[in-house]
């Protein structure tokens, strides 16, 4: 055992954690000793000696894995929230030997043997958590080719290096590409419309590259300003067509960063690699770990949402239309006015100042309708916890909170919420500590929810945009998952063993909040007035959030489809072939665009060359999900607007009991289920998006 060791004040069970403490000199020792610690737990875990049971095989190795886990997630969390150069070679020093702990781990034939023979345990059978946590654990065993001859593993290995490194080229072509090509304009009159941040930008990539006036590139940042703004349509059509023909054979360029191929060898390798374990195709192997049980079940809902989006896309096209052509003569939209036409549509119909709209959110009332909404849904009181000395937190800024629920404690919430030179982007939620048991003791969890929002100055605190609040109720929403669990397995409680396609369920519910009048009306308070939030404003507020709603979700069909199609259908290729495939894969493209979209792109749009998601990310297969978690949040919040706001208690308690405390000790949907009294219904997300048939005739 490590007795006495440098991460021991971060890694108590019940105390709160000393982030304080830790310093990046300490890491490469401290981590080295865990990893040690924990590969000769492994050693005696699998030895023949070792009786099968959960308490001596599984439960010693759960505990030295997370000793190690809550460590190195703590070294990934300072480096995200307390930059330097000494986190990042902390970081750097041991990523490679961590890394390779885990993935010995999972290839472990000694250990996936003995998870075997822990399922017939009698300290297994009767704890159907336990069940779970290694049905999960052997099932990842398998999909990582436990189970392969010897010849067959070789290549399944062989198989993941090269997916691995054309995951990599597939990244660095479509990079390469983008860079490639620009566009250099001379004449400052075709500029018009631009937004000065926009051509300031420009000029100074002229600068740059020692050129006279603008250089528009096809990044994001240069690019959308001009298909959103620019009145001039030539230049719009020129960066449109530049754009969506990259990384492909008609890349401006040439064809040298043409992804088709590298595409079609993706496909080819992860159909192999499916086959291998005995599965049909490649899309049966990414659901394996995910809520939707077949490629079927995702292709019908995929079509039926598109069916229901259908009319009201259709009716977003034709307001479109009739907008360009009325107020901006343009008798014939083009795939490249369509971003410039519905901005000015947007700023036409339904604009409001976001900087109006953020003078009502000042973060103290924001946070205090955020925590009363939350006693009031799940009966939790949260805390906080002043005057800690020292505090544990690695900075000064961060707010410490007890969380009760009832009379109990049940964990700890640290909040990070303003934005400093040292922390990373965005916002997130990092698991500090996990819910257990240890014999009689508790181990409590803890949530750590960063954000980035502007620090409040001497005489005026934070405002939030309306984005901001729904950032912090979604990343909440993760936290109260990790929080309220009840589950006593590490392996399977808060967010540990959800589905991957259900874990966004309880982040997406919490933002439907913020888009209810009761409740985002009382925590509202103008920083000066004091006054709430004006009706009219959040109404023009709800109409542009479904501004273009149908279209957007046809898109999103559209990406879909064609992900889960490619993976399921395309199992025949030539493994000689890989130029073929990736024709193959641009005829799933064709046909998926004939049957979804309202908006036909031009032929020479290469838009698959680009899906990174697939491609390079972690995504296939799975695109879907965003859709999925989406139904399944609006139908859970559904189950609150049916009771009305003072039935919000016992839902919010039904919901606490059969989805937030269940954590992933059974599968999502009979925990869904379980809560609706049913399976998952597409109405109300249909109807929050104004997709419903009533909205369709109303409009
Ligand atoms: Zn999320």
């Amino acid at each position: 055992m490590t007795t006495s060791h440098i991460f021991d004040p971060l890694l108590d069970p019940v105390a709160l954690p000393r982030y304080d403490l830790l310093s990046p000199e300490e890491v490469s020792v401290g981590i080295d000793a865990l990893i040690s610690h924990a590969q000769a737990t492994l050693e005696r875990v699998v030895s023949v000696n070792t009786p099968a049971t959960w308490q001596d095989a599984m439960l010693p190795l759960s505990i030295a894995t997370e000793r190690l886990g809550r460590a190195w997630s703590a070294v990934g969390h300072m480096g995200g929230v307390m930059d330097s150069p000494e986190w990042r070679e902390a970081t750097n020093s041991r990523l490679e030997a961590v890394t390779h702990f885990w993935s010995a781990l999972a290839q472990d034939i000694r250990l996936f043997n003995k998870m075997k023979l822990l399922q017939q345990a009698a300290d297994v059978t009767s704890h159907p958590a336990r069940l779970q946590a290694l049905s999960n654990a052997i099932r990842d065993f398998r999909l990582g080719g436990a189970e392969l001859e010897p010849h067959d593993k070789e290549e399944f290995v062989r198989t993941a290096a090269r997916l691995a490194q054309l995951s990599q080229t597939f990244s660095e072509n479509l990079l390469d590409s983008t860079n490639a090509t620009v566009v250099h304009i001379e004449d400052e009159s075709r500029l018009t419309g631009i937004p000065a941040h926009a051509r300031e930008a420009a000029a100074a990539e002229a600068g740059r590259r020692g050129l006279e006036g603008f250089v528009f590139t096809l990044q994001q940042p240069s690019l959308m300003p001009v298909l959103q703004m620019a009145a001039d349509r030539a230049l719009r059509e020129d960066l449109y067509a530049k754009h969506a023909r990259r990384a492909s054979e008609l890349a401006t360029e040439g064809p040298q960063h043409d992804n088709t191929a590298v595409m079609g060898e993706i496909l080819l390798l992860r159909q192999r690699r499916a086959k291998l374990l005995g599965l049909s195709h490649a899309a049966q192997m990414s659901l394996a770990s995910k809520m939707a049980d077949s490629p079927k079940t995702v292709c019908d809902f995929l079509r039926e949402l598109a069916k229901k989006a259908r009319p009201n896309a259709l009716r977003d096209l034709e307001e479109l239309r009739d907008f360009a052509r009325e107020r901006l003569s343009l008798p014939d939209l083009q795939p490249w006015d369509i971003a410039f036409a519905s901005e000015k549509l947007r700023e036409d119909r339904y604009s409001f100042s976001e900087d109006e709209v953020r003078q009502y959110f000042p973060l103290p009332s924001v946070l205090r309708g955020l925590f009363g909404l939350v006693n009031r849904l799940f009966d939790v009181d949260i805390r906080p916890m002043i005057g800690l000395a020292p505090s544990p937190a690695w900075h000064t800024d961060v707010q410490i909170f007890e969380v009760h629920r009832g009379d109990h404690l049940v964990g700890h919430l640290f909040l990070d919420l303003y934005a400093r030179s040292t922390k990373r982007g965005g916002a997130w939620m990092d698991d500090s500590r996990g819910r257990r048991r240890l014999g009689g003791a508790l181990q409590t969890p803890i949530a750590l929810l960063n954000c980035n929002f502007a620090a409040p100055t001497s005489d005026k605190p934070t405002t939030l945009t309306h984005d901001d609040v729904i950032t912090l109720f979604h990343e909440c929403g993760h936290g109260l998952h990790h929080l309220l669990t009840e589950v006593d397995e590490l392996e399977v409680s808060g967010i540990n063993g959800v589905e991957w396609d259900a874990v966004e369920l309880p982040s997406q519910f919490m933002e439907n909040f913020c888009w209810e009048w009761e409740t985002l009306s009382t925590m509202t308070a103008h920083v000066d007035s004091g006054q709430p939030l004006p009706h009219a404003l959040f109404k023009k507020m709800l109409a542009a959030r479904n501004f273009q709603s149908g279209l957007f979700m046809l898109r999103q069909i559209e990406f879909s489809l064609f992900d889960i199609r490619i993976h399921e259908e395309l199992t025949d290729l030539e493994p000689s072939g890989p130029v073929e495939a990736g024709a193959a894969i641009m005829r799933i493209l064709q046909e998926v665009r004939g049957e979804v979209s309202v908006i036909q792109p031009p032929s020479f749009n290469r838009f698959a060359q680009s899906f990174s998601h697939i491609f390079a990310g972690g995504y296939a297969a799975g695109y879907y999900s965003y859709k999925w978690a989406e139904v399944l949040s609006a139908d859970a919040y559904a189950a609150f607007e049916e009771a009305g706001i003072d039935g919000y208690g016992h839902v919010g308690h039904r919901f606490h009991a059969e989805v937030l405390s269940r954590g992933g000790s059974r599968p999502a949907l009979d925990s869904f289920v379980a809560f609706r009294g049913r399976k998952p219904s597409m109405d109300p997300l249909l109807r929050h998006s104004g997709l419903d048939a009533d909205s369709a005739k109303a409009a």
